[in-house]
């Protein structure tokens, strides 16, 4: 197991999946974060990030790059979700947003059973060993919108919430595997240079990304290059981000309902309404009823 730091408490060794000390119970850096700020990480992500910023100044346009950089560094994490579920979040501070997997082993819902299950089981276990349960899945988004593959309702979380035990990824995890073809006998050394901590997400952001902004790239496209939705959440393209432990209604800064599809979900989003108002949590409604 690789070791990483030192506790400052007992000064005994911390594993890297390791939540708190195992030797005096210290409570610790949360892992994903942790696993970010490793030396090989961090340099490899330097390196690409410097080669992005050469390749557009080689083709002239290192001022967008840089106006692109400067936008990111306002960027947030967008969970989207259905009106239902939301609105269950946000009906007490009893209710918690729970992981894919917590739910499964709380016995209130099944597994997809879809070719994705066994893909995610080692993908995320290959990113967060051992502590995958606690992790969750937003998308980083400039303007509040986030994948709606995924539920009509887009929960955009609070940075300073999140800062401290947030880190981002190239990609939905799954796919950065897939694409990469990277066998499961590899799942132990996973390419180094494509994550972050929240406070370097615009290194992940830019080195991804500066190929696909050009000298007369408008400001206004910012947000459809960082995050792209596609037919399916197969064909999304965005930045993923992996929050560690809990989150409840206090966790949020505004919810945007981007489409009704019935007049039930007008029922529901407003009851929703009233209840955000309650934890001081504004809402914007993209669309009516259609
Ligand atoms: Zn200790």
């Amino acid at each position: 197991m690789i070791v990483l730091d030192q506790c400052t408490h007992c000064g005994n060794n911390i594993p890297l999946s390791a939540e708190r000390c195992p030797h005096c119970a210290l409570p610790g850096i949360f892992p994903n974060v942790r696993a970010a700020e490793r030396v090989e990480e961090r340099e490899a992500l330097n390196k690409r990030y410097q080669e992005s910023l050469q390749r557009a100044a080689s083709r002239s346009y290192e001022q967008v790059a840089k106006d692109f950089e400067t936008a990111l560094l306002d960027s947030q994490a967008v969970i989207a979700r259905s009106l239902l579920e939301a609105d269950r979040l946000v009906s007490s501070d009893k209710e918690l947003y729970a992981t894919y997997y917590e739910k499964i082993e709380g016995g209130i819902r099944l597994p997809n059973g879809d070719k994705w299950d066994p893909l995610r089981e080692v993908a995320e276990g290959a990113l967060f060993p051992f502590y995958k349960k606690k992790v969750r899945y937003a998308a980083l988004s400039l303007d509040g919108c986030g994948l709606s593959n995924y539920g009509e309702c887009f929960l955009v979380l609070q940075n300073h919430m999140i800062a401290h035990r947030a880190s981002v990824f190239e990609e939905n995890c799954v796919m950065f595997m897939e694409k990469r073809k990277i066998l499961m006998s590899e799942a132990n050394k996973l390419p180094a240079g494509y994550r972050a901590t929240w406070g370097e997400r615009v290194k992940v952001c830019v080195s991804k990304l500066v190929d696909k902004l050009g000298a007369n790239t408008k400001r206004d496209t910012f947000p459809g290059i960082l995050l792209r939705e596609g037919k399916t959440s197969e064909d999304d393209s965005f930045v993923e981000v992996h929050i560690w432990g809990p989150m409840t209604a206090r966790t949020l800064e505004r919810v945007i309902v981007n489409r009704l599809k019935s007049r039930a979900d007008r029922v529901i989003a407003a009851a929703l309404r009233e209840r955000l108002k309650k934890v001081d949590v504004t809402i914007h409604m993209r669309a009516e009823v259609a």
